[in-house]
């Protein structure tokens, strides 16, 4: 491995107009794969979930799963592409241990979907990210290397083979080149893969959970000198498997193209892996054209002609999309964009819609889980869906807060409690004893008392200095540890000593 040299980001973007394209893997989570009937379950025994067809047995005969198909046009729609009246299925040949077919089952120039685009917010601005085509594919039997130092090929004294990935349906999503993003290259194909997640879970054909591998990312990235229209050569580093990964190897590719042009070498069109350690790539395979793959349409399935019936019936259900509802919820809640995007990183949407959806005020539902429970789940490092929290829970403690059982300080004491296990928050107001003291005739004798261990400053307040109450608010808070009502604290003192608040 030959350690490259990198020019800065600013020099790189200076000389050069970064070009990227994404191709993007999404496992499907249909019940059983995509040509057969096996099980899809996660997790389970090797080889359990297998049979002669997707093991590539002679006389096998494959099926497509309608559900797939399903799932791969309302994909289609929602990244507004248009839907093949017709098309098929194609071999994609080569040899590899973990495709036992010796063929992947493929969609090549005629995919179900094609011609479409994803608008995505970068830095409150809408880029409109263009879709080449969306088609249908089948993944493969999954390798485990044994015996050597670093789990890979090299060094392993032998290799596993688990098929139960096999033929399990894949959705490939593939951008047109993405020109104009600038120095902005980075954000963007990462703001794309997020939105494309979003999109990909509002519909419900898949979890689309990066660090399972049910979406992985390719990232294409190719630099011409500042001005020029003819792309340069692409490098193409497979399998990024996070959001940050993507930012992160859109980055280096660019530093790294950038250098090897600039002292007059030529970029190779080869794969590359991208380590999560550093955030480098390392050279992997030259890349091979079209044609050693052998393309040809598969003679054992019919072709599919999703009629325009069923196509309008799949657009029509379609739920609202991901950035049309942040941006209605944005409305509603009335944050600026700025903070919209905040609760969008911060994976907050759902879970504030549901502490709203309890009963909460919207702002407060968004006070909890942006404030002190993003804190938390900061300083935990997890994250805040897996808090052990719920939205009813958030909102019951909303509730308290504004029936007056509970301030602010014990409010936050309350969800302490919850995420430290000692129940719902009726449970740890009990147990905890957090109620607010509203009992007038104890806050009576705890407001008499601080008045008359504070004389000079009742005098002070008499003569109207009503400013100096806070202090004598500060010392029944005090006494009473933070259990009464601050507001009404205040109401009692000015009352006793005859003030006008
Ligand atoms: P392959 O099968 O070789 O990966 P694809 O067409 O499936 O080819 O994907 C290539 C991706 O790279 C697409 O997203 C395409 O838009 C993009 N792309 C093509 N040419 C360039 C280039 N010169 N620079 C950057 N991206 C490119
Ligand atoms: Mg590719
Ligand atoms: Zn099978």
């Amino acid at each position: 491995m030959t350690v490259t040299e990198l020019v800065s980001y600013e020099d790189a973007l200076a000389a050069y107009d970064p070009v990227m394209g994404l191709e993007v893997h999404v496992e499907l989570g249909t019940k059983t794969k995509m040509f057969c009937g096996c099980a899809t379950t996660l997790g389970a025994e090797p080889n359990s979930q297998t049979c002669p067809t997707c093991l590539g047995l002679p006389g096998s005969l494959p099926v497509v799963n309608a559900t797939g198909v399903e799932s791969a046009i309302k994909i289609g729609l929602a990244l507004n592409c248009e839907i093949a009246e017709w098309c098929r299925f194609a071999r994609k040949n080569y040899f590899y241990p973990d495709m036992p077919k010796n063929f992947q089952t493929s969609q090549y120039d005629e995919p179900i979907a094609y011609n479409g685009y994803l608008d995505v917010d970068v830095d409150g601005e809408v880029f409109r990210v263009e879709i080449e085509r969306a088609h249908m594919e089948e993944d493969t039997g999954k390798s485990t290397h044994v015996g050597g130092a670093t789990g890979r090929i090299h060094g392993a004294s032998h290799s596993l083979l688990d098929y139960n990935r096999a033929g399990i349906p894949l959705i490939e999503i593939v951008t047109k080149p993405i020109v104009g993003a600038g120095d902005k290259a980075p954000e963007v194909a990462k703001a794309y893969v997020t939105e494309l997640r979003e999109l990909i879970k509002s519909l419900g054909v898949s979890e689309a959970r990066m660090e399972m591998g049910q979406m992985r990312c390719d990232v294409n990235l190719s630099l011409r000198p500042q001005g020029a229209d003819k792309f340069g050569t692409r490098s193409e580093t497979k399998n990024v498997n996070s959001l940050r990964s993507v930012e992160r190897a859109v980055r280096f590719e660019i530093q790294r193209h950038a250098a090897v042009l600039g002292a007059g070498g030529t970029i190779i069109q080869e794969t590359r892996h991208f380590h999560e350690e550093d955030g480098s790539t390392t050279s992997g395979r030259v890349k091979e054209e079209a044609e050693d793959y052998r393309y040809f349409p598969e003679p054992d399935l019919v072709p599919v002609a999703p009629s325009r019936a069923w196509v309008e019936e799949l657009r029509g259900g379609l739920p609202e999309l991901p950035r049309v509802r942040r941006n209605r919820l944005r409305e509603e809640w009335g944050l600026s964009r700025h903070e919209m995007q905040s609760v969008l990183n911060a994976g907050a949407i759902d879970l504030i819609t549901a502490t709203i959806d309890e009963g909460a005020p919207a702002d407060q539902a968004r006070k909890w889980w942006m404030g002190e429970l993003a804190r938390r789940a900061n300083e935990d490092g997890v994250e805040l869906a897996a808090l052990p929290i719920t939205p009813a829970q958030v909102a019951r403690v909303c509730a308290l807060v504004k029936e007056g059982s509970l301030n602010d300080k014990l409010a936050r004491q309350t969800i302490e409690g919850v995420l430290a296990g000692e129940g719902g928050p009726d449970e740890v107001v009990t147990k905890r004893g957090l109620k607010v003291v509203s009992d007038e005739g104890a806050l009576g004798t705890a407001v008499d008392e601080a008045i008359a261990a504070n004389a000079a400053i009742a005098d002070k307040i008499r003569g109207g200095k009503v400013a100096a109450a806070g202090a004598l608010v500060g010392a029944v808070m005090k006494a009473t540890r933070g259990q009464a009502d601050a507001a009404r604290v205040r109401e009692l003192i000015l009352e006793k000593l005859g003030v006008e608040g």
